[in-house]
């Protein structure tokens, strides 16, 4: 295993191990190496044909903008994230965490206003950028690879692409959960970089190593997801890596939920996600721990924030 830690640039795993698709039970063992320098993980043999590991139903591109009861619950879940208000959406955040889950304090914390340019890189349906719109920000744009064509929905342009193939400038350049999927992520983290205007802020949020769920559970870690997931970064590595690139760390939080510990025994038990529930008392359990595990800092998940210097 010669490549090199897309992190650091180390050369040398302190060790490797093997791991099988979870989340659907497909077939197939994957290799990750542990950067003896860093700490960040790294899938050493990529599948050629990565797009057989997401099956239809993995990504939700369905805009959820009917007025039936679960709709109109989603869109509040979101718009409590986002604002911070709203007893029902609140509630059912708690229960299920929406992709909007502590946005209230990020863009407090980026000073972002009605009129900052926001752009959600691997945006999916665009749930975040439509719960934006509902609060009253109005320059908004997604982009994700995955979608079918560009669309407007209310005021969030979703355009087909890359972040790479782009040139427009924004304030706030924001990455959910999808840099842990990108081949290349120094040159994902460039491109976010020169999106940026002066003093503009990226938003990254990531899976991060070390944490308790990982050393727990190794392997059948839940959110090791092979082999969907190709680096997921050591948290200071990344700090340090976005350094290097002009993006200066303003603040970093874990933000861990519950199905890092739940999803985690369901594996151990050899029970793939897609097919089995803890039950309420499970991920009741399961939030505490992650609450934890993320005042330690030792939660399986991490918001940055950083700023272009
Ligand atoms: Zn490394």
């Amino acid at each position: 295993m010669s490549a090199a830690c897309k992190m650091c640039g180390g050369a040398r795993w302190a060790r490797t191990f093997a791991a099988r698709e979870r989340q659907f039970a497909l077939p197939g063992e994957f290799t990750y190496g542990e950067c003896a320098a860093c700490g960040s993980l790294q899938l050493l043999d990529v599948p050629a044909s990565l797009g057989d590991y997401y099956p239809p139903g993995y990504y939700s591109f369905e805009v959820p903008a009917g007025g039936g009861p679960v709709a109109r619950l989603k869109r509040a879940s979101a718009l409590a994230a986002v604002t911070g208000r709203g007893a029902v959406g609140r509630a059912l955040g708690v229960l299920q965490p929406p992709p909007t889950a502590g946005m209230a304090h990020w863009l407090a914390a980026a000073g972002a206003t009605p009129d900052t340019r926001v752009l959600d890189v691997g945006c999916g349906s665009g749930a975040l950028l439509r719960a934006m719109d509902a609060v009253g920000y109005r320059d908004l744009t997604g982009v994700d690879p995955f979608l079918d064509r560009d669309r407007t929905v209310g005021r969030v342009r979703l355009l087909r692409g890359t972040v790479e193939a782009m040139d427009a400038t924004f304030d706030l350049v924001m990455m959910h959960h999808a840099l842990e999927h990108v081949p290349e992520p120094a040159e994902t983290l460039r491109a976010l970089r020169a999106r940026l205007s002066a003093g503009g802020h990226c938003l990254v949020r990531v899976p991060v190593a070390p944490s308790e769920a990982f050393r727990r559970y190794g392997d059948r870690w839940v959110q090791l997801d092979a082999p969907r997931h190709l680096v997921i970064p050591n948290a200071d590595a990344l700090e340090r890596l976005a350094a290097r690139l002009g993006l200066a760390l303003v603040e970093r939080r874990h933000d861990s939920t519950a199905i890092q510990f739940w999803g985690s025994e369901l594996y151990a038990r050899d029970v793939p996600l897609s097919r089995a529930d803890v039950g309420w008392v499970g991920k009741q359990r399961g939030r505490l721990r992650a609450a934890r595990a993320n005042r330690r800092g030792e939660g399986d998940q991490a918001a940055f924030l950083f700023r272009a210097v």
